[in-house]
């Protein structure tokens, strides 16, 4: 469980000669074990957000605390992404074909050099709770898109993150199994109370799972609220 801190965070990408203004003066807390949203269209800034409390980008100016102690200020990360204990899935799950779905998820705790026996209790552990046990020897392509979409949150889950990012993590599944997926989500939020992050463009996410959501449009955030409230003021 961790509380996270954005104070007046600013990104600025240069394409070539263009500049773009991905993020402007967000000041943002998300509580500890919150279910927090963000909302917001195509190129709004949200998945920069994300990287940005991730570690893998720097805000150009501004800070990020995690518990009060600084992670990232004007443009340097005081704490590194591989010690910020993040957990994420990305719209495309980013699995790797070549391996199977058991060395998917060993993929994580290898790097931080677990024993292999170790890695075998957990992983039989984890693909025990996300139902995906039997799909352990097959390699991506062989499983359905719902089975990958539970791959890759065991993958993200394995290291018990404090903070779970789920960016668009629904948007390549169709709609029967979209629900499904939705429930799944707030259950692994329940079980772990982790403060999890989501980003989305389709409001029924965000209404179905965030307790508070912020909108974001061309960088700056318009509205921080229950959904409800957004609902109701768009
Ligand atoms: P969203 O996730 O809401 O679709 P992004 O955060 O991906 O938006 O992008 C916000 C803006 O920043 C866009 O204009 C995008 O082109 C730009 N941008 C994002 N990442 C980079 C990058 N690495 N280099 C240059 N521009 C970027
Ligand atoms: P989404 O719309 O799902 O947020 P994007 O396609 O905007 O995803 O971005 C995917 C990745 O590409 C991100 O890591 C982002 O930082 C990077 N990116 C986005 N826009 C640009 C850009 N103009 N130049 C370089 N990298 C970019």
């Amino acid at each position: 469980i961790m509380e996270i801190r954005l104070e007046n965070v600013n990104k600025t990408f240069k394409n070539g000669k263009r500049v773009v203004e991905a993020l402007k003066n967000i000041n943002i807390k998300i509580n500890d074990g919150e279910f927090f949203g963000v909302l917001g269209p195509s190129g709004a800034g949200k998945t920069t957000l994300m990287r940005v409390i991730a570690g893998l980008e720097t805000p150009t100016t501004g800070s990020v605390y995690f518990d009060n102690n600084v992670v990232a200020r004007d443009n340097k990360n005081i704490v590194d992404v591989e010690d910020r204990n993040i957990g994420m899935v990305f719209q495309t799950w980013g699995l790797y074909p070549h391996l199977s779905v058991y060395d998917n998820i060993a993929f994580p705790l290898r790097v931080k050099r677990w024993s292999e026996d170790e890695i075998k209790k957990r992983i039989y552990e984890i693909t025990d709770i996300l139902n995906i046990r039997n799909t352990i020897n097959l390699k991506p392509g062989q499983i359905s898109g719902g089975q990958q979409q539970r791959v890759a949150l065991c993958r993200a889950l394995v290291k018990n993150p404090t903070i779970l990012i789920l960016d668009e993590p629904f948007s390549n599944l169709d709609a029967v199994i979209k629900d499904s997926a939705r429930e799944l989500a707030r259950e692994i939020h329940n079980r772990d109370t982790i403060t999890t992050l989501i980003v989305s463009h389709d409001p029924a996410d965000i209404f179905s799972l965030a307790d508070r959501a912020a909108v974001i449009n061309h960088g700056v955030m318009e509205q921080l609220a229950e959904p409800l409230e957004i609902y109701d003021n768009p």
